[in-house]
């Protein structure tokens, strides 16, 4: 599904530059739910921008389902990303005036499906994490564990192929972060590949496989 070979990425201001990408290979198939584990500053966001096609790289090849991934317009960026991709942040980044059910929708809002057939579409989502019965509140009304449940549902209503988060459990108390990656691993189980990022050891675990990745490196995978 994923296959990465020899990717670099620098940050270069006027008088420095950061390599923060040093040669990174790697292949993540199709079905696989893993980790990408360091410690803060290791370069976990910057390959999950890359692999999420959020952004470019130096150098190096990153295929995507077979596709070369190099180049693209933006146009082209994001036909890719909503055709394969759906994402997971941090900070959930719902909307605050839209409710749960809208909030899952949003997508379809973009791809012009009609409001009913999206309303029907996100409560079916919003079942499958649990949460049909909050589709009428607002985020504000709901627990963190709840509301990444909804950013969840709102990154799978497209039918994505790979699902990124990126230290989705990270603003979420212990018991509510294996709630939630239990939530990662159904989605596994439906057949879908997962690719989390985090610096906890404990989150890696739930995983089936952990790449850990140290100053730009990969160290074991
Ligand atoms: P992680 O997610 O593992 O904490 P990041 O990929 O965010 O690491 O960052 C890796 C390194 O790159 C850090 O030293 C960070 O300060 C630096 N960095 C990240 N983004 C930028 C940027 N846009 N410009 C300059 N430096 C950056
Ligand atoms: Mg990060």
């Amino acid at each position: 599904m994923i296959q990465l070979n020899e990717i670099r990425k620098s940050y270069n201001t006027e008088f420095t530059s950061l390599e923060v990408l040093k040669g990174i290979d790697l292949t993540i198939n199709e079905g696989e739910f893993v980790s990408i584990m360091g410690s803060s500053g290791s370069g976990k966001s910057t390959l999950l921008n890359i692999l999420g096609i959020l952004d470019e790289y130096d150098s190096g090849e990153y295929l995507l389902d077979g596709r070369l991934i190099k180049n693209l317009t933006q146009t082209q960026a994001a036909q890719y990303r909503n055709k394969f991709l759906g994402f997971v942040f941090q900070s959930f980044n719902l909307l605050s005036f839209k409710m749960a059910w809208e909030n899952v929708a949003l997508p379809l809002y973009y791809q012009k499906v009609d409001r009913a057939i999206r309303k029907e579409r996100a409560i079916e989502y919003l079942d499958k994490v649990g949460l049909k019965d909050w589709a009428n509140h607002y985020p504000n009304q709901m627990s963190g564990g709840q509301q990444q449940r909804v950013a969840i549902a709102r990154a799978l209503i497209t039918e994505p192929r790979v699902i990124l988060a990126d230290e989705p459990t990270g603003a979420l108390d212990t018991q509510t972060s294996y709630d939630v990656m239990n939530i990662f691993k159904e989605v596994h189980e439906q057949g879908m590949t997962v690719i989390i990022v985090t610096h906890e050891e404990d989150i890696s675990a739930k995983t089936q496989r952990v790449i850990r990745l140290q100053d730009g490196d990969i160290i074991s995978s």
